[in-house]
Formats: C-alpha cells, sequence, structure tokens
C-alpha cells in the first residue's frame, strides 16, 4: 500500500486517525468530512496515496468511480437530500487542501445556500476549434 507518512488521509486510512469511517472496497474508504458542508458531507479516498485524479492507474480510477452511486444513493437516503454534488478538487488553484485524492459527496437541499460561482463565458472567434484540436491530440496521447 502506497502511503505519505505526512499525509492526513493516509493517516485516516491506516487508522492512526480517528474518524467516522462509512463504506470501505478494496480500492477506497468514505468517511465524514470533519468540516461539512452538510449534514452527511462524505469524503471517498482511494486507500492508496496519490495525490491527484490524472495520476491515478485507470483500473483504481475505475474501482473508486464505481462505488459513487452507492454513495450517493446513502447520503440521499439518510439525510433526505433532494440531490448532492460531487467536487473533486486538483491542485491548490482548484480548492485542493488535502494532496491526497479525494471525491466529496455533498448533499444539497434547495435554498440551503451552497452554490458554485460559475460565470460561463463565450468563444471568441476560432478559438473553440483552435483548443478542440490541441484537446483531441492531447486525449489520444498516454
Ligand atoms: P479539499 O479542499 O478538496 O482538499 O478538501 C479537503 C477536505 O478534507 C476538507 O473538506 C476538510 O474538511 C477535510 N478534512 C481535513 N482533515 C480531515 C480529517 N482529519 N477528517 C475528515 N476530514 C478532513
Amino acid at each position: 500500500m502506497a502511503r505519505d507518512p505526512n499525509c492526513v488521509f493516509c493517516k485516516i486510512v491506516a487508522g492512526d486517525i480517528p474518524t467516522h469511517r462509512i463504506h470501505e472496497s478494496d480500492a477506497g474508504l468514505a468517511f465524514l468530512d470533519v468540516g461539512p458542508l452538510a449534514d452527511g458531507h462524505l469524503l471517498w479516498v482511494p486507500k492508496d496515496h496519490y495525490e491527484r485524479l490524472d495520476t491515478l492507474p485507470p483500473d483504481l480510477a475505475g474501482a473508486l468511480c464505481a462505488s459513487l452511486p452507492q454513495l450517493g444513493r446513502a447520503v440521499q437516503q439518510v439525510t433526505q437530500a433532494a440531490g448532492y454534488n460531487v467536487l473533486q478538487n486538483n491542485g491548490r488553484v482548484a480548492g485542493q487542501e488535502v494532496n491526497h485524492v479525494h471525491f466529496h459527496i455533498i448533499p444539497r437541499a434547495a435554498g440551503d445556500g451552497l452554490g458554485y460561482r460559475w460565470p460561463a463565458k463565450e468563444y471568441p472567434a476560432g478559438r473553440a476549434e483552435e483548443l478542440a484540436e490541441q484537446l483531441r491530440s492531447a486525449c489520444s496521447g498516454p
């Protein structure tokens, strides 16, 4: 098991610091976020230490994503949430504070005051085509 001795989530996985463990598979562990945005806010983390989503081996990424429907059903059932967000931050600029891959599963209710700034913009002429070509090429690489 790949572990970073300085990582708080590795310590939680190892049982070295206390948490409320919710669900476990060979690949991951779900536990309550200690600073919840809503009751039942879960974190779902790989047991092995990886910093960002894009560094996960594909089979581990698949195994983690396979549990998301079950976790989503559980938080809705228990909290009576009308919906939920799955939020996954990569890099400090994107809001990642803990450098161990994690999925937030955040129950949502109407008028809960949570949200995300979403200042959608438009592409200037030609930019979408330029980006699409570069991204298709990047996606076909390793
Ligand atoms: P992020 O900003 O996406 O890196 O989110 C990190 C999350 O980890 C925050 O929501 C914290 O509340 C949560 N967190 C940090 N330490 C602990 C801990 N010991 N137990 C449970 N959740 C934690």
